[in-house]
């Protein structure tokens, strides 16, 4: 059996691994990085498929990410702005299609009224509440105890604007439905992104991209560390105590540390045995802790044909299969992409298809947006992370209903030498790659401190 011996052992070379990686290296620790997949980049990764570059997982970078800007400019990474010129396209839940332009979606004057009175009241308890300990505030258990979808008709008569203003949360964000996760869930969400008004502007959330993929993070970090990347190599087996920790993976390696970070998803920590077991509360904090699931849908076209007709390639609808299409177009690309999702209860439905059938129906609904060349794509793709062992769901792990204000606050904390470090857990840039990064630098700087310490 392989073993070696390092100062700390990352299981997982996601963004937040391999951040914390090089930030403890830098430290003067020496650390190895496991990782399950056959490569980096975890729920990123940027893939040709059929001669088209496509972001199979995550790629937007929000003004606000400054800790992925940071690292991208160390990286020597670039970006590009989202195409974003023209009219977007509103489908209305009686199935009309309308073309519009400006931040407001093209709705009665009460339902727009609705829209702006819910995204004030949510800014105003984002701003309040804020990002990273949301569990603290005196309102967190009233607003964890209610779903966002009683909480929404609690405030709103108006069916349009409540399901408009989940569209972003739920089937945008969360990728659960309305019903399965809390108010406070959802304001955790808009505060760790600046706002409630930050996350319902796709202008904002969804506004550049790296120029060659969001995946070459990962990439760049990896190369960094060199030979203390291990690929193919599953963590089973962690076992733990006042003196450090032994964790053995697949390939027969075993790696004796003082420290192990686990930058997996929540979900994903019951995968491995913990010997001892982990204490009580992880056991069932972690039983609370889910991820969403939607089907991010790649159309590549000879050109992007939507343009012409003067459209953005933009189209929003709660009412429509593909709640949500985008302009994806590579960088410098002659031919024309688009990006749509479908979410949770309609990804299970579309799951319930042949692979035929489905495709049939995305396209069929991408083309209610953007007009019949829509349904005729070169290249298409479906990126199904529910499918992928390693991951399970996408985009991120969250609560289910009163998980957060019952066990938020001890999801960061260390037990023994085990620390945790993921997007899933991060207060500013939640479920995105920045708080994967902000994770990453913040378990880093807490390991180093602890073993400088322990060192003196
Ligand atoms: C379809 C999709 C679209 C997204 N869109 C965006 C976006 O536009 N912008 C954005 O910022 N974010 C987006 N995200 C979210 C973003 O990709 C994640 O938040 C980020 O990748 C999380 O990084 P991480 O390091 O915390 O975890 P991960 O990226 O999940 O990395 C965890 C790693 O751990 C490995 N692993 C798991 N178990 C084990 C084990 N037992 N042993 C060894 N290794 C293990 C996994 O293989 C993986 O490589 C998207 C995600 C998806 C899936």
């Amino acid at each position: 059996m392989p073993a070696i011996t390092r100062d700390v052992v990352v299981v997982g070379a996601g963004p937040s691994g391999l951040t914390a990686a090089t930030e403890l290296k830098k430290a003067g620790l020496s650390v190895a990085v496991l990782e399950a997949r056959d490569r980096v980049g975890g729920r990123t990764w940027t893939d040709t498929v059929d001669g088209a570059m496509l972001e199979i997982g995550g790629q937007w970078v929000s003004p606000d990410q400054s800790a992925l800007y940071a690292t991208l400019e160390t990286l020597g990474l670039k970006t590009f702005d989202r195409y974003r010129e023209g009219d977007s396209v509103y489908i209305a839940p009686d199935g009309t299609r309308t073309a519009y332009s400006g931040d407001s979606f093209p709705v009665s004057e009460h339902t727009r009224a609705e829209m702006d009175r819910l995204v004030a009241i949510l800014d105003e308890l984002a701003a309040e509440i804020g990002a990273e300990e949301p569990w603290a505030h005196p309102r967190a258990r009233e607003l964890d105890t209610v779903s966002f979808r009683q909480w929404l008709a609690a405030h709103s008569d108006d069916e349009e604007a409540r399901n408009n203003i989940s569209l972003f949360v739920a089937g945008g964000m969360l990728t659960k439905p309305a019903h399965a996760f809390s108010a406070l869930q959802a304001v955790l969400m808009a505060a760790s992104a600046g706002s409630f008004s930050n996350l319902v502007n796709e202008d904002f959330i969804l506004d550049r991209r790296v120029i060659g993929g969001l995946q070459q993070v990962s990439l760049g970090l990896a190369e960094s560390l060199g030979d203390n990347v291990f690929l193919n190599s599953p963590v089973r087996t962690v076992q733990w105590g006042n003196d450090g920790v032994t964790v053995l993976a697949d390939g027969d390696l075993r790696v004796d540390a003082r420290r192990v970070v686990l930058a997996v998803p929540p979900n994903l920590y019951p995968r491995m045995s913990f010997d001892p077991p982990l204490p009580r509360r992880q056991h069932q904090m972690h039983q609370h802790q889910s991820l969403g699931l939607v089907i991010k849908v790649h159309a590549v076209y000879d050109t992007p044909f939507w343009r012409e007709d003067g459209l953005s390639g933009t189209g929003f609808s709660a009412a429509e299969l593909v709640q949500e299409v985008y302009d994806n177009t590579n960088y410098g690309d002659t031919r024309g992409t688009l990006v749509a999702f479908v979410s949770d209860e309609k990804a299970d439905a579309m799951f319930e298809l042949s692979t035929a059938e489905r495709k049939g129906r995305i396209l069929e609904s991408i083309a209610r947006f953007l007009g019949p060349l829509a349904a005729e794509p070169v290249v298409y793709y479906e990126s199904d992370w529910g499918s992928e062992e390693w991951t399970r769901g996408a985009y991120a792990a969250s609560f289910d209903l009163g998980g957060l204000h019952r066990y938020g606050r001890d999801q960061r904390t260390p037990v023994g030498p085990i620390h945790f470090s993921c997007s899933d857990i991060a207060g500013a840039g939640y479920q995105h790659v920045d708080g994967a990064i902000r994770m990453g630098l913040r378990t880093a700087e807490d390991i180093a401190l602890a073993l400088g310490n322990a060192a003196h």
